[in-house]
């Protein structure tokens, strides 16, 4: 069976040159992804107070902040690894946390909703997270071919296809053991691409590898944030990565995003001293 070309074109962009998602929403059209008063709670401990933000489609945000303030818990809610204590995240205009009830109200999400929601979004860890006991090639074929009922062939060929994108056609029969940490990760991202994601989330991907496989994966990425459509969210303490790829930054503190906008804007004249205590310390 033919495979599908690879999403390496960018369509139309998606809203006006220099948006910021926070603020433009209105503006820029319905957004692809919405947090509307987002709350997470662990026990007593409220990780997300009420949190609101939106993307736009083929957006590239990066979400910095103090360790702690909720990045991660965002990446993972999405991803519905978590559930939400309140509040309603939106995918493409439909409730990703919530199922629709027939009279139109919304009921906290069904594992078959979430199931069927998760389709949409790839996520890539900071530790890698293959399969260990399968090669690569069944690493990146597994998920097309069980979730999304792909033919073998067709993702065995697709899969060939990514592996040459992240450079590692001669890897493609080898376990993840024998691979680098940088290797492993260029699968990682393979494995995610495979899905054809509308979303990819991007968990500091860097932070376990050795500094000289860094730039790299780094570079991968800029390569995809280009060439594809796919709007990404990407948690990272690489600020100069940051300041290439996205369009957005999203200053969090607590839980809250207290500061958004331009990479320029937040990284060279910040509103906020709490921003300006963070990008000192980290830059
Ligand atoms: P960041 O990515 O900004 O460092 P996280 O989203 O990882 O922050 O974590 C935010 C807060 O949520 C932290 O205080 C963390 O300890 C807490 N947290 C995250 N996951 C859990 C969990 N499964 N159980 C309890 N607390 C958690």
């Amino acid at each position: 069976m033919a495979t599908e070309p690879l999403p390496l074109q960018k369509t139309a962009a998606a809203g006006p040159e220099g948006s910021v998602a926070v603020a433009a929403t209105a503006a820029a059209g319905p957004p692809l992804i919405r947090f509307d008063d987002v709350v997470k709670r662990y026990g007593d401990h409220v990780v997300l107070d009420r949190l609101g933000f939106s993307v736009r489609r083929g957006e590239h945000v990066t979400l910095i902040g103090p360790s702690g303030s909720g990045k991660t818990t965002i990446l993972r809610l999405l991803m519905t690894l978590e559930r939400v204590s309140d509040g309603v995240i939106w995918v493409d205009g439909d409730p990703l946390s919530h199922t629709r009830a027939p009279d139109g109200s919304l009921r906290p999400a069904t594992e078959r909703h979430l199931r069927e929601a998760r389709k949409k979004i790839g996520m890539v860890f900071q530790q890698f997270n293959l399969f260990p006991h399968m090669r690569v090639l069944q690493n990146i074929t597994e998920a097309p071919v069980s979730v999304l009922g792909m033919d073998r062939d067709e993702a065995e060929a697709r899969a060939r296809e990514l592996l040459e994108l992240v450079g590692l056609s001669g890897k493609i029969d080898a376990h993840p053991s024998q691979l680098s940490g940088g290797q492993q990760q260029r699968v990682a991202i393979a494995r995610a691409l495979a899905m054809r994601p509308e979303i990819l989330l991007l968990d500091e991907v860097t932070s376990a590898l050795d500094p000289e496989l860094v730039a790299g994966v780094l570079e991968l990425l800029s390569d995809i944030a280009r060439n594809t459509d796919i709007t990404m969210l990407c948690v990272t303490h690489e600020m100069n990565f940051a300041r290439d790829v996205s369009e957005t930054v999203l200053m969090f503190d607590s839980g809250r995003v207290i500061e958004s906008g331009s990479p320029e804007k937040i990284f060279s004249d910040p509103e906020h001293e709490r921003t300006r205590e963070f990008l000192t310390a980290v830059l």
